[in-house]
């Protein structure tokens, strides 16, 4: 799939250029709109409300989960619950260790840096951040060979909120150095329909509860998907039908987009039934995977896997990606028991 085929999938959870400003006034501002993801508000609540009362600046805080699922947005509330101000920022971006002190420096005391991907920093830029999280300086060598001598400059005591969808790829020492470790989980079609009725009401769209209920079982969990196909179904339901979003008027318009009851679109399909047809159902390496499917294995890794392993179509062992009974029931293939 080519970058350009990535960017009209409407099921991508990565942003694209489907999601346009619009999408600023759907994220939610406060931690009591943020919907879902329980544990991760409970826990936010308690430290944000034990900093407030100590008036100290947040402890460094880690989101890691796939794209889509809010990590940005619960940054953004983060500093609006502090009554500080957020800067964004995301680690392909700082390319030197001077645009990383050129933002430090930046910054007020108490604010939100936030930045995202933060597993793809440099080397280099990330041990400028070291002192940076642990002692609020910046250590800045001046002069060249044997002149050369280093100062320090004192930083405001502020809160780097990193966002990864691999903790599993960040170094130890940068790990370690945040203070809060928060793990968001995919939604469920509940919670996405509750965010749904939200945007609905802020975009003016009307909706029955059973058409928020359809095109949220078919979000894979993600809400940045939930909101797109919200404004793709709104499209057909005003152009072709009364404007009303109901179960049926979802299901005809999700039809069109090709996308299934369970949300698979025809890449997934493809991807299960080439491991089904080539590899036999697996197990299969995930770079021979992606060799035969003709994408990144770390798009594949990141994107399309954690939604298809929650709902139990695939699995990874230590082989290799295997198909599951399921997914072959879904696509109609017959299963030939593998123990018999
Ligand atoms: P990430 O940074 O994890 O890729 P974002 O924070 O950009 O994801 O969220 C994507 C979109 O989904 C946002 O525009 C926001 O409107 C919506 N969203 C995410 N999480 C929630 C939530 N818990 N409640 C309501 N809307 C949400």
């Amino acid at each position: 799939m080519t970058e350009t085929d990535f960017e009209s999938r409407i099921v991508a959870p990565e942003f694209t250029s489907l999601d346009t400003d619009i999408d600023k006034s759907l994220r939610p501002r406060t931690l009591i709109d943020y919907i879902g993801q329980d544990k991760v508000k409970e826990n936010l609540d308690i430290y944000m409300k034990a900093a407030r009362l100590r008036g100290e600046s947040l402890d460094h805080c880690l989101l890691y989960g796939p794209p889509g699922l809010g990590k940005t947005t619960l940054a953004g509330i983060i500093a609006n619950e502090m009554g500080v101000n957020l800067r964004v920022t995301s680690g392909p971006a700082i390319e030197k260790q001077g645009d990383l002190a050129a933002l430090l420096t930046n910054l007020s005391e108490g604010d939100i840096l936030f930045i995202d991907e933060i597993h793809r920093l440099s080397r280099s830029v990330e041990e400028v951040l070291y002192s940076a999280m642990e002692d609020f300086a910046l250590d800045i060598i001046i002069g060249k060979g044997p002149s050369a001598r280093s100062i320090r400059l004192d930083l405001p005591h502020f809160t780097l909120v990193g966002a990864t969808t691999r903790s599993g790829q960040l170094t130890a020492p940068l790990r370690d150095r945040f203070g809060v470790l928060l793990r968001l989980e995919l939604y469920t079609p509940e919670q996405l329909a509750g965010i749904i009725r939200r945007s609905a009401g802020i975009l003016g769209v009307e909706l029955d509860d059973d058409g928020a209920l359809e095109i949220a079982s078919r979000s894979r969990g993600t809400p940045r998907i939930a909101n797109r196909l919200l404004k793709r179904v709104r499209d057909i339901a005003q152009v072709e039908y009364d404007g009303c979003i109901t179960e049926g008027v979802a299901q005809s318009a999700l039809r069109r987009f090709e996308i299934d009851e369970l949300g698979l679109d025809e890449f997934d399909r493809r991807m299960l039934s080439t491991i089904i047809t080539t590899y036999n159902g697996g197990p299969v390496g995930l770079e021979t995977l992606a060799a035969a499917l003709g994408e990144e294995a770390i798009t594949i890794e990141d994107v399309y896997e954690p939604y298809l392993m929650q709902i139990g179509y695939l699995s990874r062992t230590h082989r290799g990606r295997c198909v599951t009974k399921a997914a072959y029931e879904h696509l109609g293939i017959a299963y030939n028991d593998p123990a018999e």
